[in-house]
């Protein structure tokens, strides 16, 4: 008997891509579709699932590890363009949808790893696997596999399964939660300004600013939103002490406003919730839960980098601060130094150092050859080139759609980018995929995207980017290549599927190309004039590579600090942001520097799991990418072939196919130490 309110998945265009370029058709997908569509993907992976478990052969390879790699096609189709508009471009019908599915999502998953006919058939072919003769990254799938079912609950009695889907459960919903209310403290705080308050401002500023003014009806006006990319350079430029005060207070105190938006007790549950988490599958904390499966392994690896650099951060912030403090009563202001003064004067300062002013370098980034530059490089490097299509529909008409190809012209897949912010945008930049790319069954070509809050020019003006925003693309490009560039043959292990403290290293690494000298004198043209960066400019640029080191270190170290002392103890604290403030004062923290992200705003660790106790990772990355690009400084070529071929054999392409630790000996021939990143971000 047919449902009659069935969804056909075969049919239907979230499920089944009939766009063009085997795109999915976006015209075609209305945001009532989901709900339905997801439903009937949930449970076709659980006929799927049945199918496995239910099984009446002796488990193989194919019948149990590669159908359950392969399953959930519908689903995973499905989830990847919801997850991209959740993101990229919501509204209240997605936002009510994300609430609904979040918890639908984490009940389904919790059910596969706690389902007791897969896991025997798990645990069959893990126990035998020495008798399977399998290749390596069959064995490290299977190994895996076994693992995460382990640490999912599979060994857990009833009852501890039972309590387990419970609190997964809820942290989704609350991480949910905790994504949403920052949203809107981000979406609904603007100081708007008139043409009087904008002393000291650059241009780039002053038409961002009236865009946004504009975007929220007050056309004439300027805006400072909680954006990034207006707040930072705000709080650099603007000669009104009072107005980069009031900025100040309302970005560090996103999500903690008091009110329906208010993160505290949503932070206090999920570290509540965490801690109980560890405890029942048996680990000290959760830290020590979370770091099992990477490079790093435990809080003490952890602690040996961050605690040294920590200490480096902070002399270097302390003899930078009293420079800024002389510049400030050089200007006159005898009020007390206070953190809303420091990247004011540190912009000062450079531009006394260095005679160059961040808004000198604008008029040469402007993002589309910026854009260029990325692809360029990654021709260079790896052989591969990009064609973009005119015309293709996607979830917003800014995206831009290109065709990957292999050197020899074959198509290896899809990148899209959406560069521009947007209020139904959430804030940041990220990489992900709608599809990824693996070789196992009929294989799949990856479909990679990028998203960006660069802030949009007016109409027929070339959008300019910061330094910082120009490495922020090249960084995303390089996880969008890691992506893109990936041969393995299963799923789980492809593209960026490798742990957290690794996954950073081919993003990182790509930004070292911005600044290779070819590559900016070709790209880096003026805005007007066409004509390169002048040497003197470039040179000032780079030797000011290292400034504010002392502040940026602070400010990122305090954010792992505070992460791993949330995480790394067996109980939750009870009061949040009181362990924070406390956790601060043990460290030392200047007053006049604020975490990059406090508690209340710090969505790597609370809006979802991404990055919870994990926060680290950027740095220990940052550790291999130093080391890694020095590699090709070595050689005397950014570009050397032999270097860039094992570069991408085993980083880019390699996946989660092997251990990190032994991918990156392979590229390089040794591990790295601290010593290159603190070099190259002047704390030595
Ligand atoms: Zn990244």
């Amino acid at each position: 008997m047919p449902m009659p309110s069935a969804v056909d998945l075969a049919a239907h265009p979230l499920t089944s891509w009939q766009g063009p370029l085997g795109l999915p058709d976006f015209t075609c997908i209305g945001d009532g579709d989901f709900s339905g569509v997801f439903d009937a993907a949930l449970t076709a992976h659980e006929a799927e699932i049945e199918t496995i478990a239910g099984n009446a052969e002796t488990p193989t390879i194919e019948n149990t590890l590669a159908a359950l790699e392969l399953g959930g096609e519908a689903l995973d189709h499905v989830s990847s363009i919801f997850w991209c508009r959740a993101g990229a471009h919501t509204n209240e019908a997605i936002q009510a949808l994300e609430r609904d599915i979040s918890p639908k999502m984490s009940r389904h998953f919790s059910a596969i790893s706690m389902n007791e006919r897969l896991f025997a058939r798990i645990d069959d072919l893990y126990q035998r696997r020495d008798a399977l003769k399998l290749d390596s990254e069959a064995l490290r799938v299977l190994e895996k596999t076994w693992k995460n079912f382990v640490r999912s609950g599979a060994k857990l009695d009833a009852e501890g399964k039972k309590r387990l889907a419970a609190i997964n459960e809820e942290l989704s919903s609350l991480g949910t939660t905790f994504g949403q209310n920052l949203l809107a403290d981000e979406r609904d705080w603007a100081l708007f300004l008139d043409a009087a308050d904008l002393a000291g401002l650059p241009e780039f500023l002053k038409s961002a600013m009236a865009e946004a003014a504009e975007m929220r009806g007050q056309k004439g006006r300027y805006a400072v939103t909680l954006s990034r990319s207006i707040y930072e350079p705000f709080s650099t430029f603007s000669e009104r002490r009072d107005l980069r005060e009031i900025a100040f207070r309302a970005f560090t105190m996103r999500g903690q406003n008091g009110g329906a938006t208010d993160n505290t007790a949503v932070v206090r549950d999920m570290l509540r919730l965490r801690a109980e988490k560890a405890k029942l599958l048996g680990y000290a904390s959760y830290a020590a839960l979370k770091l099992d499966d990477t490079m790093a392994k435990t809080p003490e690896a952890v602690h040996k980098l961050l605690d040294p650099v920590w200490e480096k951060a902070l002399e270097k912030a302390a003899s930078d601060q009293i420079e800024l403090r002389r510049l400030a009563a050089e200007a006159g202001s005898n009020e007390e130094f206070a953190a809303w003064d420091w990247r004011f004067y540190q912009e000062k300062l450079r531009a006394e150092k260095f005679a160059f002013d961040e808004a000198e370098l604008k008029p040469y980034l402007q993002l589309d050859r910026i854009i260029d530059a990325c692809f360029e490089v990654a021709t260079k490097l790896f052989g591969i080139s990009f064609e973009e299509k005119q015309g293709i529909a996607t979830w917003h008409q800014d995206t831009r759609v290109f065709v990957v190809k292999n050197t020899d012209g074959s198509e290896r897949g899809l990148f899209l980018a959406d560069y521009f912010a947007r209020p139904s945008k959430r804030s940041g930049a990220w990489m992900s995929a709608l599809k990824s790319g693996y070789k196992l069954g009929d294989g799949s070509k990856p479909v990679i995207y990028n998203i960006m809050n660069f802030a949009k020019p007016p109409e027929g003006e070339a959008a300019l980017l910061s330094v910082d925003e120009a490495k922020t693309l090249f960084h995303e490009f390089g996880h969008a290549l890691h992506g893109m560039l990936t041969e393995v043959t299963w799923p789980s292990v492809a593209g960026t599927s490798v742990s957290r403290d690794f996954v950073e290293l081919p993003s990182q690494l790509y930004e070292h190309w911005l600044t290779v000298p070819a590559v900016l004198e070709k790209h880096a043209l003026h805005v007007t004039t066409g004509k390169p960066m002048p040497k003197a400019l470039v040179d000032k640029m780079l030797a000011a590579r290292t400034f504010g080191a002392g502040f940026a270190t602070v400010e990122f170290t305090a954010s792992a600090l505070v992460d791993m002392a949330y995480h790394a103890r067996p109980e939750a604290p009870e009061q949040p942001l009181r362990f924070e403030a406390e956790t601060l004062e043990k460290l030392n923290m200047p007053r006049t520097i604020a975490m990059r992200h406090r508690t209340p705003h710090f969505g790597h660790i609370f809006a979802g799991d991404g990055y919870s106790a994990g926060y680290y990772s950027y740095m220990w990355s940052e550790v291999l990418d130093a080391d890694a690009f020095a590699a090709f400084e070595e050689t005397g070529d950014p570009f050397n072939p032999a270097l860039a071929e094992r570069l991408r054999k085993n980083i880019y392409a390699a996946g989660g196919s092997k251990d990190p630790e032994e991918l990156y000996t392979a590229f390089r021939g040794k591990m790295p130490s601290p010593e290159a990143m603190m070099a190259k971000r002047g704390l030595m």
